[in-house]
């Protein structure tokens, strides 16, 4: 069996190349689209991630806005800071960095931003309506699986997708979104007994659950699609997925290295949901502005 190792940073180059000219475009009609970026306290993993974010919108020409704040900030500072970006008219898209320190309940800082300037997807607005079957912003990571499995010609339609991993940011939304796409859907966590034989079952297989080398030899079955969105820290410290790479080559039929996976498509992702919420807003404007003309002329 050839397995063919995906490759997430060309796949992100021509993705990101489609998104800057609809980005380009509604700069041209006065309405660039703007991302704030917040991050709380000094977490240096959440940094690199904040920074990749900035500097993908400046190559989408994107309006960022990247707001540090001390750990000590209370959680009614933040709250405030949000609600000042939700009036923002130059902000489309507001990403709070998770995850913030224990004081501050993510939750609500969540349910604070606007639901159509929550590019993340974490809204619980936008978590309805992902699960009712419509989604307005999917959350990035799983949007950015969905769009490689597209762009490789992996249909999900009719298949088994098995997801190793049921948190509220990746496992979760990724099951909705293989299922809205005609797959039947496993999803494991934690308490799984016999991991083995839900992955060996499976044509496709999602691994996040953040535990480096967790999809091992003899766990998939020959031809399947695997692809790896754990990122984890090693000892050494390099970063491994929580897919043992080498063991899927002559087994399976595709694999998404890490790094170089899935990670760039998850901030090409929230690109494309920033200009997305740029569209919808512009939208909005010009229905206002055509009805305030209406008015007048009345
Ligand atoms: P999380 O909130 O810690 O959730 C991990 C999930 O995996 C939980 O549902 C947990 O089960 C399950 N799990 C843990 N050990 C397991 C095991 N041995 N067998 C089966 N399930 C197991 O993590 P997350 O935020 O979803 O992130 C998961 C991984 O993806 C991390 O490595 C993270 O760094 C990475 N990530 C990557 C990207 C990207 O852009 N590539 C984006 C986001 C996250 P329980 O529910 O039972 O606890």
């Amino acid at each position: 069996m050839d397995t063919k190792i995906i490759d997430g940073i060309a796949h992100s180059r021509e993705v990101r190349a489609q998104w800057r000219e609809r980005a380009q475009a509604l700069t041209a009609r006065g309405c660039r689209p703007g991302l704030a970026v917040v991050i709380v306290g000094d977490d240096p993993a959440s940094e690199t991630y904040v920074r990749n974010k900035i500097r993908a919108c400046a190559e989408l020409e994107l309006l960022s806005e990247h707001i540090e704040l001390p750990a000590t900030t209370s959680e009614s500072e933040l709250l405030a800071q949000v609600r000042a970006l939700n009036a923002d008219p130059r902000i489309h898209g507001i990403l709070v960095q998770l995850p913030l320190p224990k004081h501050i309940s993510s939750a609500r800082v969540v349910e604070t931003i606007a639901p159509e300037k929550d590019v993340d997807g974490f809204h619980p607005m936008n978590v309805g309506l992902l699960a009712a079957g419509h989604p307005r912003f999917a959350p990035c990571t799983p949007s950015g699986v969905m769009m490689m499995l597209e762009r490789e010609g992996i249909d999900p339609w009719a298949k088994h997708a098995v997801i190793v991993g049921a948190s509220n940011i990746v496992g979760k939304p990724m099951a909705l979104l293989l299922l809205a796409k005609g797959a039947t859907v496993t999803l494991c966590n934690s308490k799984t007994r016999d991991l083995g034989a839900h992955t060996r079952s499976a044509d496709i297989v999602v691994a996040a659950a953040g535990r480096p080398n967790l999809i091992g030899a003899g766990m998939v079955k020959p031809g399947s699609a695997v692809i790896d969105v754990g990122i984890n820290r090693l000892a050494s410290g390099k970063l491994a997925g929580d897919v043992d790479t080498a063991a899927m080559v002559g087994v399976a039929s595709h694999v998404t290295p890490v790094p170089g996976g899935v990670g760039p498509m998850t901030v090409t992702m929230l690109l494309a949901n920033t200009v997305l919420a740029a569209e919808m807003a512009c939208a909005r404007q010009g229905l206002a502005q055509r009805s305030t003309d209406m008015g007048s002329e009345a």
